[in-house]
């Protein structure tokens, strides 16, 4: 495995798609966005009238997909990075996500693609610091107020944030929670350069220790 891993972990809009793209571009290292695969998943099942609460079938999509994240989001082939972001996907991922066996297959790729990795990797999600890589040389836990965190995200309502967020934290399997060697940064209201900068610094410390 990579021996260079910064986990990120957070509720939506808390910054970490754009601080994780932002702190590997720094580096030079490349970036995992795990939301998309879940996201990819949770399109696949819809578009094949699967049921997302029909946890067989689910995992069946899970386990058979080919999933990419890079440099567009793709499964089976077929290019999905726009319609991943799509209301439909929105408001059934959490379900998909919510599911033991789909989150096996999940972190089973992420783990195979971090070994396959020869430089440092930059993976961000929301059991990234728990369950994927709880030994990666730095592990941040990103927040922002609700109201900041639905502003960002755009296109999605504030309601659907909060449900997205409650259904995350809520579950049995893998929750979104701090790790407790997590280090907590509240992002409202900084920049994205500061935000990149303090995990620099975290990285930085870890070098000298
Ligand atoms: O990061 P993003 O908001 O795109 O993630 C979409 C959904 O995927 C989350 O709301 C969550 O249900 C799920 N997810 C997860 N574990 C991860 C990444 C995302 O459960 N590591």
């Amino acid at each position: 495995m990579t021996t260079d891993i910064i986990a990120i972990d957070g509720p939506a809009g808390s910054g970490k798609s754009t601080v994780a793209r932002a702190v590997a571009e720094r580096l030079g290292w490349s970036v995992l966005d795990t939301g998309a695969m879940y996201r990819a998943v949770t399109l696949e099942a819809l578009r094949l009238g699967i049921d997302p609460l029909d946890s067989d079938a689910v995992v069946g999509v899970a386990l058979a997909a080919n999933i990419r994240t890079r440099p567009r989001v793709s499964i089976n082939g077929r290019d999905v990075h726009d319609e991943i972001r799509s209301d439909a996907v929105n408001v059934a991922v959490s379900v998909v996500a919510a599911n033991a066996a789909v989150r096996a297959a999940m972190v089973l790729r992420q783990r195979a693609l971090a070994s396959e990795e020869p430089g440092g990797l930059v993976v961000e999600g929301r059991d990234i610091t728990t369950v994927v890589f709880p030994h990666a040389r730095v592990k941040i836990y990103l927040t922002a107020s609700l109201d900041e965190r639905a502003r960002r995200r755009g296109d999605e309502s504030h309601e659907s944030v909060a449900r997205r967020d409650h259904a995350d934290s809520s579950r049995d399997a893998s929750p979104l929670r701090q790790a407790d060697d997590a280090i907590a940064l509240d992002t409202t209201g900084l920049s994205v350069d500061h935000v990149v900068e303090e995990i620099i610094l975290c990285l930085k410390n870890t070098t000298s220790n």
